[in-house]
């Protein structure tokens, strides 16, 4: 069992959950975009995740699932959080950038754009 970090993240990225991971398992690609390979967001080593859970509430885009919880339209993204342990030293865990909280409207355009409805 572990977290993991939903397509809703990319290109939000605005790391709030990277400050409260007790064990820093929260990782970014060193090299933005990596060729198209890894989307621009965050990942969860599943290898490393202590499944605490603090992270969840502190997306302010609602990216971060239980993987047991993970709705159907983003199952593909349990498997490509799981596939950053094979390369694991290519992703580190990244600064907080200063990022403005994004409105209620963002939040739902951003799971509208991904066709999730909830
Ligand atoms: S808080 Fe959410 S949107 Fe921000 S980087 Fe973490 S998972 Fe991505
Ligand atoms: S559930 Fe806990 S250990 Fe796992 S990624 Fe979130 S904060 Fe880190």
């Amino acid at each position: 069992m572990a977290w993991v970090i939903t397509k809703l993240c990319r290109d939000c990225v605005d790391m709030s959950c990277v400050e409260v991971c007790p064990v820093d398992c929260i990782v970014q690609h060193k090299d933005e975009g990596a060729n198209g390979a890894w989307p621009n967001q965050l990942y969860i080593d599943p290898d490393e995740c202590i499944n605490c859970g603090v992270c969840e509430p502190e997306c302010p885009w609602e990216a971060i699932f239980e993987d047991e919880q993970v709705p159907e339209v983003f199952q593909e993204d349990i498997a490509l959080n799981a596939k950053i342990v094979d390369t694991r030293d290519e992703f580190d865990v990244p600064e907080k950038p200063d990022k403005p909280i994004p409105s209620p409207e963002e939040i739902q355009a951003n799971k509208e754009k991904w066709g999730y409805n909830a």
